[in-house]
């Protein structure tokens, strides 16, 4: 159910794995992503047993309609009725609002500063990395009052550089951008690893706080892994502020 959790002076991490829902083959069991064909219901109930194991209230969650950009969406509330709009970070200075990340591969991103009191979740995928998501999101949060030397960061389970195939001339154009992505597999071929880039983002924006989870998503039998399965469900991370 959740597979990581932390607690640093009163802002709260949570990363969850795909045990202890209710979601059917081949989204089994704790899909808790809403547009990748699962039935809604499901969905619906496995967000609701995520937040009462996390202990946050599942009607105050603020999801995002991802789509591998920088744009970030300050936030001080769900959102209301229709379409989820388009981000790939949220920020909210707003106490016991829940940010909620999806991601099957991608690094999922929580920060929080919480002195500021002000906490943010990002979807860094390669593109996302590239983009520059994260130090959007942070810039966003200096905007309220965070300050970077003060900002916790967890990253979540995501595919690892020895996993993270791409051709050469992607791996060339990404670690131009940030050279820390810059990978090779296990088997010797050029790869990725996108949680490292995002983690010496973080390092240059000052955050000094930084724990990446050791899971790699594609690896790991307790994680949803898009390379690996393709049709499949979507872990999330949630960061929230007492
Ligand atoms: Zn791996």
């Amino acid at each position: 159910m959740i597979g990581q959790r932390d607690t640093v002076n009163g802002a709260h991490f949570g990363f969850t794995d795909r045990w202890g829902g209710v979601s059917a083959v081949p989204y089994e069991q704790l899909n808790l992503g809403g547009a990748v064909g699962d039935d809604p219901g499901a969905v619906m109930a496995n967000r609701e047993l995520a937040a009462k194991s996390l202990g946050f209230d599942p009607a105050r969650v603020v999801w995002m309609n991802q789509v591998h950009g920088a744009d970030v969406a300050v936030v001080d509330a769900p959102w209301g009725e229709g379409p989820v709009p388009r981000a790939d970070a949220v920020v909210t200075a707003e106490r016991g609002l829940a940010l909620a990340v999806l991601t099957a591969d991608c690094v999922p991103v929580l920060l929080a500063d919480p002195v500021a009191s002000v906490a943010a979740a990002a979807h860094a995928g390669r593109p996302g990395l590239v983009a520059g998501v994260v130090p959007a999101a942070v810039r966003a949060m200096t905007e309220l009052g965070a300050d970077p030397a003060r900002i916790v960061a967890r990253t979540g389970p995501a595919v690892c550089g020895w996993c993270y195939e791409v051709p050469e001339e992607m791996r060339a154009e990404v670690a131009a951008v940030e050279p820390a992505a810059h990978a090779d597999t296990a088997w010797g071929t050029p790869a990725l690893d996108v949680s490292a880039g995002v983690h010496a983002q973080l390092e240059r924006l000052g955050v000094r706080d930084r724990a990446q989870s050791p899971v790699c998503t594609r690896e790991s039998k307790d994680h949803f892994s898009y390379r690996r399965d393709r049709t499949t469900g979507r872990l999330a991370g949630y960061v929230w502020l007492d």
